[in-house]
């Protein structure tokens, strides 16, 4: 039975990613220090013969009893307003957590797949984003923590790739959503799902012009696992071309949720991208990959798992 590690385990992609290495047959020993994450959504793992939980920080000096196959790394927090809270911790789990996870995987000789984004490209100047363009990033600004910790991620990546031959994928996942995101984790679907289900109005930042493009967490999935299997070591990106602008995007979910709710306009954050898309050539030529389910059927999965939630759930302002 091969064996793979999954940080940020009890997150939204770490949970499902378990979930899909579980079925493939694998035994899986996921990590998480629950800094966003949360434990329901591994409750339905416990007893599992095949998963084991270690809970540690990955800023901390990782250690593995045994053998190991390949290790994910997809601790980090991802939302804006999770790493702008915690600023310091996204800048160590993508430069500290990365190090200690490529030093296991030399210790292990296992493939290493680690979690980058398509805020690498930050406001990006060359749309659809190809994997070649180098972006254009605030190094200084509120975000850079996060666009400047995943940056630095690929790069000792590729140095361990080139200096120690290290076996290493690199993944630039765009945005991707799915149920097990958290409900107030201010990403923009959890957001105005719970504003729609508390009958809020939607709060759109700035005038709702810039895009993005969503993929469901299955594509997302499908492609990651796709990455790890193949031979290749230079960065991919994952996600799905399919580009909206945000108050497009409002305006189907008004539709989607029924709740007839308004849209009210707040300031736009700092670096907040204008548009976002995914060029997805490479993954299709090389892993024969790409996104199979429209947005309205994604976005009728993600909204019934919001609805399943609880009142305190659906109330709960902080994590
Ligand atoms: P998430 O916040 O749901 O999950 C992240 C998990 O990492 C959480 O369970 C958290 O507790 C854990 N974690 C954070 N710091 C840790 C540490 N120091 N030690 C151990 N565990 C730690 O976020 P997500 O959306 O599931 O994102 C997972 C990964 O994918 C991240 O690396 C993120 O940068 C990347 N990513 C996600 C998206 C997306 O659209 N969801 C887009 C681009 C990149
Ligand atoms: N956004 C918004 N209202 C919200 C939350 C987000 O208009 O309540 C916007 C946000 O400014 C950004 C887009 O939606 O332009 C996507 O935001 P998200 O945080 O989901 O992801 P990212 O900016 O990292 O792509």
């Amino acid at each position: 039975m091969k064996k793979v590690l999954i940080t940020g385990v009890a997150g939204f992609l770490g949970s499902h990613l378990c979930d899909r290495f579980i079925n493939e047959g694998y035994y899986v020993i996921g990590m998480d220090n629950f800094i966003t994450g949360d434990k329901k959504n591994l409750s339905h793992l416990e007893g599992n013969p095949n998963f084991e939980f270690i809970e540690h920080d990955v800023t901390k000096f990782v250690n593995i009893e045994g053998d190991l196959d390949y290790i994910l790394h997809f601790a980090s927090p991802a939302s804006p307003i999770d790493y702008l809270k915690i600023p310091i911790q996204t800048l160590k789990v993508g430069s500290l957590g990365t190090h200690n996870l490529l030093g296991l995987a030399k210790v292990k000789k296992a493939r290493i797949l680690i979690a980058s984004t398509s805020e690498v490209y930050g406001d990006p100047l060359v749309h659809p984003q190809t994997e070649d363009y180098y972006g254009n990033v605030n190094t200084i600004g509120p975000r850079g923590v996060y666009d400047e910790a995943k940056r630095f991620q690929e790069s000792i990546t590729m140095a361990y790739h080139r200096f120690h031959g290290l076996e290493t994928r690199i993944v630039r996942i765009f945005n991707t959503y799915g149920p097990r995101m958290r409900l107030n984790d201010g990403r923009v679907i959890p957001a105005f799902m719970g504003q729609a289900l508390r009958g809020e109005d939607l709060t759109i930042f700035g005038d709702g012009s810039q895009t993005r493009s969503f993929c469901y967490v299955d594509d997302q999935v499908e492609g990651i696992y796709r990455l790890l299997l193949s031979d290749y070591a230079s960065p991919v990106n994952i996600g799905n071309p399919h580009e909206i602008t945000i108050k497009d995007f409002a305006e189907e979910i008004i539709k989607l949720t029924g709740t007839g709710q308004k849209i009210i306009y707040k300031e736009l954050p700092q670096d907040d991208p204008l548009q976002r898309q995914p060029d997805i050539s490479l993954a299709k030529k090389i892993l024969d990959w790409e996104p199979k389910i429209e947005r309205s059927e994604g976005m009728l999965k993600t909204y019934n798992y919001f609805k399943s939630l609880s009142e305190e759930e659906l109330y709960k302002r902080d994590h």
